[in-house]
Protein backbone atom coordinates (compact mmCIF):
# COMPACT_ATOMS: atom_id res chain seq x y z
CA UNK A 1 0.00 0.00 0.00
CA UNK A 2 1.42 3.77 -1.22
CA UNK A 3 0.48 6.53 0.97
CA UNK A 4 0.30 9.52 -1.47
CA UNK A 5 1.53 11.78 1.12
CA UNK A 6 4.35 10.31 1.98
CA UNK A 7 7.56 11.53 -0.03
CA UNK A 8 9.68 7.81 0.65
CA UNK A 9 6.54 6.99 -1.35
CA UNK A 10 6.74 9.34 -4.01
CA UNK A 11 10.89 8.98 -4.48
CA UNK A 12 10.32 4.60 -4.81
CA UNK A 13 7.76 4.81 -7.15
CA UNK A 14 10.09 7.72 -9.07
CA UNK A 15 7.36 10.73 -8.33
CA UNK A 16 10.55 12.41 -6.96
CA UNK A 17 13.88 12.78 -8.22
CA UNK A 18 16.79 10.77 -6.18
CA UNK A 19 19.86 9.47 -6.81
CA UNK A 20 19.36 5.93 -6.62
CA UNK A 21 22.04 3.89 -6.26
CA UNK A 22 20.54 0.31 -5.99
CA UNK A 23 17.13 -0.89 -7.32
CA UNK A 24 14.97 -3.64 -7.30
CA UNK A 25 11.25 -5.02 -7.10
CA UNK A 26 11.04 -4.47 -3.73
CA UNK A 27 13.60 -2.01 -2.54
CA UNK A 28 15.71 1.01 -3.76
CA UNK A 29 18.39 2.87 -2.10
CA UNK A 30 19.08 6.51 -2.75
CA UNK A 31 21.73 8.84 -1.54
CA UNK A 32 20.53 10.53 1.64
CA UNK A 33 20.40 14.70 0.56
CA UNK A 34 21.77 15.77 3.92
CA UNK A 35 24.33 12.97 4.63
CA UNK A 36 26.24 12.74 7.60
CA UNK A 37 28.89 11.08 5.19
CA UNK A 38 30.13 10.65 2.25
CA UNK A 39 28.16 7.67 0.51
CA UNK A 40 25.39 7.86 3.18
CA UNK A 41 22.81 5.93 2.11
CA UNK A 42 18.74 4.67 2.50
CA UNK A 43 17.58 1.26 1.87
CA UNK A 44 13.56 2.23 1.59
CA UNK A 45 11.02 -0.53 0.98
CA UNK A 46 8.80 0.56 -1.90
CA UNK A 47 5.71 -0.17 0.10
CA UNK A 48 4.74 1.83 2.71
CA UNK A 49 5.49 0.47 6.40
CA UNK A 50 5.61 3.28 8.75
CA UNK A 51 8.26 1.53 11.05
CA UNK A 52 9.95 -1.62 11.83
CA UNK A 53 6.78 -2.63 13.88
CA UNK A 54 4.50 -2.20 10.69
CA UNK A 55 6.26 -4.78 8.95
CA UNK A 56 6.39 -8.71 8.84
CA UNK A 57 9.26 -10.92 9.59
CA UNK A 58 9.56 -11.38 5.79
CA UNK A 59 9.74 -7.76 4.80
CA UNK A 60 12.52 -6.89 7.86
CA UNK A 61 14.54 -9.67 6.79
CA UNK A 62 14.21 -8.86 3.13
CA UNK A 63 14.92 -5.14 4.27
CA UNK A 64 18.04 -6.55 6.38
CA UNK A 65 19.86 -8.47 2.99
CA UNK A 66 19.09 -5.34 1.04
CA UNK A 67 21.05 -3.57 3.32
CA UNK A 68 23.89 -6.32 3.35
CA UNK A 69 24.12 -5.89 -0.03
CA UNK A 70 24.33 -2.12 -0.47
CA UNK A 71 26.63 -1.63 2.13
CA UNK A 72 28.91 -4.00 0.06
CA UNK A 73 28.46 -1.93 -2.78
CA UNK A 74 29.31 1.52 -0.50
CA UNK A 75 32.10 -0.73 0.54
CA UNK A 76 33.61 -2.08 -2.69
CA UNK A 77 33.56 1.76 -4.12
CA UNK A 78 34.21 4.25 -1.65
CA UNK A 79 36.59 2.00 0.63
CA UNK A 80 35.27 3.36 3.99
CA UNK A 81 37.34 2.05 7.30
CA UNK A 82 34.06 1.80 8.54
CA UNK A 83 30.03 1.80 9.01
CA UNK A 84 27.26 2.27 10.77
CA UNK A 85 24.25 0.46 10.36
CA UNK A 86 21.16 2.01 12.05
CA UNK A 87 16.98 2.16 11.78
CA UNK A 88 15.10 5.20 13.64
CA UNK A 89 11.66 4.15 15.48
CA UNK A 90 9.72 6.83 16.49
CA UNK A 91 10.12 10.69 16.75
CA UNK A 92 11.95 10.15 19.87
CA UNK A 93 14.69 7.53 18.38
CA UNK A 94 15.37 10.25 15.66
CA UNK A 95 12.78 9.44 12.99
CA UNK A 96 11.62 12.19 10.88
CA UNK A 97 10.35 10.21 7.82
CA UNK A 98 7.60 8.08 8.48
CA UNK A 99 8.15 5.61 5.84
CA UNK A 100 10.80 2.81 7.50
CA UNK A 101 14.58 3.17 6.07
CA UNK A 102 17.43 1.61 6.95
CA UNK A 103 20.36 3.95 7.47
CA UNK A 104 24.02 3.00 6.46
CA UNK A 105 26.46 5.44 7.07
CA UNK A 106 30.25 4.69 5.54
CA UNK A 107 32.81 5.85 8.32
CA UNK A 108 36.13 7.25 7.48
CA UNK A 109 39.19 7.53 10.32
CA UNK A 110 39.13 11.18 9.08
CA UNK A 111 35.14 11.88 9.93
CA UNK A 112 34.33 14.13 12.64
CA UNK A 113 30.89 11.99 13.36
CA UNK A 114 29.62 10.80 16.54
CA UNK A 115 26.96 8.57 15.86
CA UNK A 116 27.56 6.70 19.40
CA UNK A 117 25.94 6.56 22.92
CA UNK A 118 27.75 7.41 25.76
CA UNK A 119 28.11 4.24 27.57
CA UNK A 120 27.21 4.53 31.60
CA UNK A 121 27.53 1.43 33.54
CA UNK A 122 24.04 -0.01 35.00
CA UNK A 123 24.13 -0.91 38.54
CA UNK A 124 23.43 -4.52 38.86
CA UNK A 125 19.96 -4.07 40.24
CA UNK A 126 19.21 -1.99 37.44
CA UNK A 127 20.02 -4.86 35.00
CA UNK A 128 18.18 -6.96 36.98
CA UNK A 129 14.82 -5.22 37.49
CA UNK A 130 14.73 -4.66 33.47
CA UNK A 131 15.63 -7.87 32.71
CA UNK A 132 12.41 -9.05 34.59
CA UNK A 133 9.89 -6.17 33.57
CA UNK A 134 11.04 -7.82 29.97
CA UNK A 135 11.47 -11.80 30.98
CA UNK A 136 8.83 -11.87 34.03
CA UNK A 137 12.21 -13.83 35.29
P1 LIG B 1 15.22 9.51 9.81
O1 LIG B 1 15.54 10.74 10.61
O2 LIG B 1 13.74 9.39 9.57
O3 LIG B 1 15.81 8.25 10.37
O4 LIG B 1 15.95 9.69 8.43
C1 LIG B 1 15.40 10.43 7.38
C2 LIG B 1 16.54 10.74 6.43
O5 LIG B 1 15.99 11.05 5.18
C3 LIG B 1 17.39 11.93 6.86
O6 LIG B 1 18.75 11.53 6.96
C4 LIG B 1 17.17 12.95 5.75
O7 LIG B 1 18.33 13.68 5.43
C5 LIG B 1 16.72 12.08 4.60
N1 LIG B 1 15.79 12.74 3.67
C6 LIG B 1 14.66 13.42 4.00
N2 LIG B 1 14.02 13.82 2.89
C7 LIG B 1 14.75 13.37 1.83
C8 LIG B 1 14.57 13.47 0.43
O8 LIG B 1 13.63 14.06 -0.11
N3 LIG B 1 15.53 12.88 -0.36
C9 LIG B 1 16.60 12.20 0.19
N4 LIG B 1 17.47 11.65 -0.67
N5 LIG B 1 16.79 12.09 1.51
C10 LIG B 1 15.87 12.67 2.34
ZN1 LIG C 1 5.71 5.84 2.32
Amino acid sequence: MKDPACIFCKIANGDIPSKKIYEDEEFVAILDLAPATKGHTLVIPKEHYPDLFAMDEQTASAAMLRARRVAGLLKEKLSPDGMNMTQNNGEVAGQTVLHYHIHLIPRYLSDPEHINWKPAPAEPEVLQSVFSEITGG
